[in-house]
């Protein structure tokens, strides 16, 4: 029980800190760019979660 809810805490103590720069939003984790910042978001969530990419998400990344 404790276990569970100290996982849940630090789930939500997670800081998105996608940076803004040079117009475009960038995930901290992967440094893909992005132009919409939630899609910057999301990438770093699930950058920091998995320590993969997303297809998904990595496809709205500006090259
Ligand atoms: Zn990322």
């Amino acid at each position: 029980m404790r276990r569970i809810k100290k996982k849940k805490r630090e789930k939500n103590l997670v800081a998105i800190v996608v940076s803004f720069v040079g117009g475009f939003y960038i995930c901290d984790d992967c440094k893909l760019r992005y132009s919409d910042k939630k899609m910057a978001q999301k990438c770093e969530r699930w950058c920091l979660a998995y320590h993969s990419c997303n297809l998904e998400i990595t496809k709205h990344a500006i090259k």
